[in-house]
């Protein structure tokens, strides 16, 4: 068993993170930028480091500084929790070329999955269910660009290979703007991911995004603990995510579970990962993996019992998977909604202290936050400052906790989006279930 672990990241996961430890007694290090040094969990930790000023190139992304840090305290591992160094394949190899275990898959691994047309191909390979493409990097060649483009059908979408966060992408609706908008997207990926790769896949109209959680211990064992919806999305930024997704055929879901398990057991996968799909009329298609934990883990958690970051630890200290896929009891509903510090009407960042701070509480309901009265939330970093996450033994119950939940929370000095979700969660649509990932930016008329 690990003994010693290094929580490279900040705010609510890196609580979290620590919360795991601690149940698995597992000594903890957390790191910290300058500012940060007021974070909960560097106050919990059984030993803090500063690693760095503020902005986080200088800190959560110093490669140097966490392996000395590492060095330092005696960790024997580091968990990168999610975004920062999470789905850096040189920060995993540096890691485990220092003798240290990552938290998380290999490198190689990491490396595939952060290709696109790679992952694409794997996943192809192994069985997972695509979305129609060209199959491959986009050529120069107009006259194959425009026989590819026929061949998937119109609309398509542009995409560059390294793309990530919602950037590098172009739909494209007819023939005329096609090897333009090709070019374009590829002078683009160049310069900001550079890797000037592109390849086209077939645009989805009104999909839903569904994704399905897997953990797989790497020595031959996997299992998924099903299926989230995370449509209700913002500049492709999740909003609220609700596990199991609602209203899909039990056996379009079974086979897509089953080929995401194969895909682990087939790449060697290890670790918790997450396989991303749309889902249009029936079929599902894969768009990406995303091989760490993910900030919406938690619906997944209350409706299986899996801790899923205790699971990563474990994997990571060698032990084969605690549970088979036969003892994962799937049961209830559960929300979650992320609770950003920005202004609800231009969704701009609002740092600032939080003179008041009331948890909402209760059956089912569970905050994971690492705010507290008169912490001050700074400029630096990303503004999610929480979640809530509810659960019910049915959808309805589950919704209804969460609609009392935010009534009863209350953040006092700065600006949040908690009044945006009490309205959503009344949205007579997203109480039905199954919006499309358009939903919310009609709804706020974007
Ligand atoms: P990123 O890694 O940048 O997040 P993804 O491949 O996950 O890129 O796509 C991000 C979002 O872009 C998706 O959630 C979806 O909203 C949209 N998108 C991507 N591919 C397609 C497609 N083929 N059809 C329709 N929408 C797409």
């Amino acid at each position: 068993m690990l003994e010693k672990v290094l929580i490279a990241n900040r705010g609510e996961i890196a609580l979290r993170i620590l919360r795991a430890c601690k149940e698995l007694d597992i000594k903890t290090v957390a790191v910290h930028s300058k500012v940060d040094v007021a974070l909960k969990h560097v106050k919990l930790a059984d030993e803090a480091i500063c690693i760095g000023p503020n902005p986080s190139p200088q800190s959560y992304l110093n490669v140097p500084a966490l392996i000395s840090a590492m060095e330092i305290t005696g960790a024997q591992a580091v968990h990168p929790g999610y975004g920062f160094l999470a789905e850096n394949a040189d920060f995993a190899e540096q890691v485990e070329n220092s003798g240290f275990v990552f938290v998380g898959p290999t490198a190689e691994v990491i490396r595939v999955m952060g290709d696109k047309v790679a992952a694409i191909k794997a996943m192809k390979a192994a069985g997972v269910p695509t979305v129609p493409g060209s199959d491959g990097p986009l050529s120069d060649d107009p006259a194959q660009l425009r026989a590819t483009a026929q061949r998937i059908g119109y609309p398509v979408i542009i995409k560059a290979a390294a793309g990530g966060g919602g950037r590098g992408m172009r739909v494209v609706e007819n023939e005329q703007s096609l090897v333009n908008a090709v070019n374009i997207t590829k002078t683009e990926a160049a310069a900001a991911f550079g890797d000037g790769t592109v390849y086209m896949e077939k645009f989805l109209q009104n999909p839903r995004h569904v994704e399905v959680q897997v953990l797989s211990d790497g020595q031959g064992n996997a299992i998924h603990l099903g299926d989230r919806d995370c449509s209700l999305q913002r500049r492709h930024q999740k909003v609220i995510e609700e596990a199991p997704a609602p209203g899909i055929p039990e056996e379009a879901r079974q086979a897509v579970f089953e080929s995401c398990v194969n895909a682990c057991i087939q790449i060697n996968y290890r670790g918790a990962g997450t396989f991303e799909f749309l889902y249009e009329d029936g079929n599902y298609y894969f768009i990406e993996m995303n091989t760490r934990v993910q900030v919406e883990h938690p619906v997944s958690e209350m409706i299986t019992g899996v801790d899923i970051v205790k699971e990563q630890l474990l994997i990571a200290s060698g032990r084969p998977l605690s549970f088979k896929q036969e003892n994962i009891i799937f049961r209830g509903h559960s929300f979650e909604c992320r609770i950003n510090a920005e202004d609800p009407v231009t969704f701009m960042p609002q740092p600032g202290t939080i003179n008041a701070y009331h948890a909402p509480g209760g059956n089912g309901v569970r905050v994971d936050s690492h705010i507290y009265n008169g912490y001050r939330v700074p400029p630096n970093y990303d503004s999610l400052i929480g979640k809530i996450i509810t659960y019910g033994r049915d959808r309805n119950s589950a919704l209804s906790r969460m609609r009392n939940a935010l009534d009863e929370m209350m953040i006092d000095g700065i600006k949040t989006n908690i009044d945006l979700h009490a309205d959503l969660v009344r949205d007579p649509e997203f109480k039905k279930g199954g919006v499309n990932i358009h939903y919310l930016e009609k709804k706020l008329g974007l």
